[in-house]
């Protein structure tokens, strides 16, 4: 049988997020012809017949550690937790088709409660046209946990992968970044003010931006649309969960190029600008790594640009470069700064 090595200690830290998942899946082969894509892109996919191909993606949720429930009502993290797993079939160019929901839960929670969990799945399977397959249902001696697989459909040779990005293309982001991050620091605030005076009434007006993205993201399935009409295929596509640098290493790493960013084109909603000037934040720094903004970033060849010029939903922020360039945030002075991915990290102790 197998080896008990579980008295060694290797701390998880070191490794960081990905560098676990590389650590851990790197012995896996391929062994099925129709595995077209396994471990490592927002989805995997998989060949089913001469013209269509499946897409597979699954994600985890904790209470404690990806939400609290005393801000985050239980029919919005139904939405959300299927909205963040369309989010990546989309970044695969694919349409989603069905989900499957698995929950965790303890006797703390009431039928109703579930019930509003459901009405969220629910509503949000509705918005984006998929059905609910089926899951599993335990319990649990902690908190709540939700799993969450999303499969979709795409035609043969349409997947758009992380890897397909080249020297010069244009680097491009839809809507603006950062909402989700600044609206979690409002809702945290108002959590500690609650604790302390809980006849306090947050007037939460001011933030109404910041909190919707923060509690009831969207997936762009807008955008697979536009860029038809549009007709861009883009080169290389990643959804942003983890922020933009996170995502712009993982498009070069993955195609080999390098990439220089411009601070100045970082979409940036004004709430997000004057709420960051309200927590003494730097708007670049929450825009590069405050993460589950949920919009796609691509790169399109340069000859594609003149059909995007001017789109309201799309920004180009960059473009990429060799790989021995390496990877740049060119700030507004035109200084030129490694782009490194402090991404929220769930396992690094103090994340
Ligand atoms: P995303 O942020 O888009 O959800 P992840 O960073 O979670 O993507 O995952 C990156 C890749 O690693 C994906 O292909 C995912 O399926 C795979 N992966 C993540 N965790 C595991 C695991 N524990 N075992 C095997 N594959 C994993
Ligand atoms: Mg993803």
């Amino acid at each position: 049988m197998f080896e008990n090595k579980e008295n060694s200690n290797t701390s998880i830290e070191n490794l960081g997020e990905f560098g676990l998942i590389d650590h851990l899946t790197k012995n896996f082969k391929i062994k099925q012809k129709s595995t077209v894509k396994g471990i490592g892109d927002d989805a995997a996919v998989i060949s089913c017949d001469a013209k269509k191909e499946l897409i597979v993606s699954t994600d985890l949720l904790l209470e404690g550690v990806h939400f609290d429930l005393s801000y985050m009502p239980l029919k919005h993290l139904g939405y959300k937790a299927v909205v963040v797993n369309l989010s990546d079939i989309y970044a695969m160019n694919a349409q989603p088709t069905q989900i499957t929901v698995s929950i965790a839960v303890s006797n703390r929670f009431p039928i109703e409660a579930l019930e509003e969990l459901y009405a969220g799945i629910e509503a949000a399977a509705k918005t984006y046209n998929v059905d609910v397959v089926g899951g599993d249902t335990t319990s649990s001696t902690t908190g709540l946990l939700i799993s969450i697989t999303a499969l979709g459909a795409v035609n043969k040779g349409e997947a758009v992968y992380r890897s397909g990005a080249n020297e010069n293309d244009l680097l491009v982001v839809t809507g603006d970044l950062g909402a989700a991050y600044m609206g979690l620091q409002i809702l945290e605030r108002e959590k500690e003010v609650f604790k302390v005076n809980p006849n306090s009434q947050p007037d939460l007006e001011p933030y109404s931006y910041l909190v919707e993205r923060q509690l009831k993201p969207e997936a762009r399935k807008d955008i697979l649309k536009l860029l038809e009409e549009l007709e861009v295929k883009p080169t290389a596509m990643i959804d942003i969960s983890d922020g933009l640098s996170s995502e712009i290493l993982h498009i070069c790493k993955s195609s080999n190029v390098g990439c220089n960013l411009f601070e100045d084109k970082i979409p940036l909603d004004p709430q997000v600008i004057s709420t960051c000037e309200e927590f003494n934040l730097d708007s670049t720094t929450i825009a590069l790594s405050g993460g589950e903004d949920y919009e796609l970033l691509f790169t399109i060849k340069t000859e594609d640009y003149p059909k995007i010029k001017a789109n309201p939903h799309l920004t180009v922020i960059g473009h990429m470069t060799h790989e021995k360039e390496g990877m740049h945030l060119i700030s507004r002075a035109g200084t030129k700064i490694p782009l490194v991915a402090r991404g929220w990290n769930a396992l690094k102790s103090n994340g």
